[in-house]
């Protein structure tokens, strides 16, 4: 008897990759990461990327060569609205051309609107500070809707609202760099309803346009948070706190349909009621929660024997699995939206993806009704401040060439994807005991 089983994944399981503009495109001059480049922030500067703004179609015949039937991506605000309500008709064509690339390879599209970056002018009115953003931001939405909601049967409105406020302003290691739990506050309650108001315009719009009704969800980072020492009071309130704010506060206040403390007073909002056609889950890591005045160093502790990826952050594919349980009480469908490994050994890669797909469908069995898979990323690409030297890519970029070459994991991968299962043959010859 081997160690291992099939695991089957029903029909229509989504099976997928997931880039952002900003990290794959290049030349996205007119934002505020571009700036906070400029500024030295960053281990290199962005630069062309990975040239994805040209070489897309390269890159969706890659998806396609591997048996993918979703691609996720987003667009660039700052190239659609590059001055406040001026908008670009060059870059809605690419965008749609984009989208229509990815139909004719049998990839459903999966955009996200809002992926970390603020064009310039947005950013120096004040950006998600100033209540205005809700607005401004909806106008965009609905700009892309009408243009090109025919195309777009998933979105994702904001990228992971709670890595944007906790590194953008408290921690002030993404731009704007702000350490103010203040501005942190705000900025979260301004992101949660935008997204409610996304919601709404994304739905109205395509009713008004007679197109087809899409899915609209969050797109949500979540992390396991565990105390060092389960004795230390100190150490186990860190863990609580930072599970209910980070983890918990985005999708509570959408369930109740009112905005929670500590950003709001549980004051009821009309647009946050039952704003979301699905959850998106992002999931790295487990974070060992201790107590330090320096809230900066109670991230990425990790426990003294674990396996590590090259961000340091400690595999722990159990907890994508806690995570999705902890999810069904919301009564959802779920998405996998990014789950993905930096690393210099894809061999380590081939068993990170296994490993947390076995998590994946362990947490089916016991009834989360997951949809989907993404991996991050397709490409090796721009890590925000770490430059180009982490790779997560199932595909290598030689960033002198722009070579793409598939690595081992993309094969294994494809392997999934096309069968709509993990063989036990494939489990054994990656996890199996050597
Ligand atoms: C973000 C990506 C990022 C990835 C790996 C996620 O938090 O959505 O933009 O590249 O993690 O760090």
């Amino acid at each position: 008897m081997g160690e291992f089983r099939d695991l089957v994944f029903p029909s229509g399981f989504l099976w997928g990759c997931a880039v952002a503009a900003h990290q794959v495109e290049g030349n996205n001059t007119n934002n505020n990461w571009w700036k906070w480049e400029q500024e030295g922030h960053t281990l290199d500067l962005s630069g062309i990327a990975c040239d994805h703004y040209n070489r897309y179609e390269e890159d969706l015949d890659i998806a396609k060569k591997l048996s993918l039937n979703t691609f996720r991506t987003s667009v660039e605000w700052s190239r659609i609205e590059p001055k406040e309500g001026v908008w670009s008709d060059k870059e809605i064509k690419h965008y749609r051309r984009v989208l229509e690339a990815m139909r004719e390879r049998g990839l459903t599209p999966m955009i996200t609107l809002h992926h970390f970056t603020d064009p310039l002018w947005f950013a120096e009115k004040g950006g998600w500070e100033k209540p205005e953003s809700i607005d401004i931001f909806a106008r965009f939405v609905r700009k892309v809707v009408e243009e090109l909601g025919d195309l777009i049967p998933f979105y994702n409105t904001i990228n992971e609202p709670m890595v944007y406020v906790v590194l953008g302003y408290a921690f002030g290691v993404f731009p704007p760099g702000e350490r103010d739990i203040i501005k942190a506050l705000t900025v979260a309650k301004h992101l949660l309803l935008a997204h409610a108001k996304a919601y709404r315009v994304i739905h109205e719009a395509c009713k008004e346009k007679g197109y087809p009704k899409p899915k609209v969800g969050v797109v949500h980072n979540m992390m396991v948070f565990e105390p060092l020492d389960p004795n230390d009071e100190k150490h186990v309130n860190e863990a609580n706190t930072s599970d209910a704010i980070y983890n918990r506060w985005f999708l509570e206040s959408i369930h109740a349909g009112a905005v929670q403390p500590p950003a709001g007073q549980g004051e009821e909002v009309e647009e946050l009621k039952g704003a979301w056609d699905f959850i998106g889950l992002n999931y790295y890591t487990r974070n060992i929660c201790i107590s330090s005045p320096d809230p900066t160093r109670r991230f990425n502790v990790v426990p003294m024997d674990a396996e590590l990826t090259d961000m340091h952050y400690e595999v722990y594919p159990e907890g994508l699995y806690k995570l999705l349980v902890s999810l069904k009480k919301y009564g959802k469908p779920v998405y996998i939206t990014e789950n993905g490994i930096a690393t210099s050994n894809d061999r380590q890669r081939c068993r990170f993806i296994l490993r947390h797909i076995a998590e994946a469908h362990r947490a089916m069995r016991e009834g989360v009704d997951l949809k989907g898979y993404i991996y991050w990323s397709l490409i090796d690409n721009f890590e925000w401040n770490e430059g180009f030297s982490k790779r997560f890519g199932i595909v290598e970029v030689d960033y002198k060439t722009l070579k793409r070459t598939p690595r081992e994991s993309a094969y294994m991968y494809a392997e999934i994807a096309g069968k709509n299962k993990v063989t036990s043959g494939l489990m054994q010859k990656y996890l199996g005991r050597k």
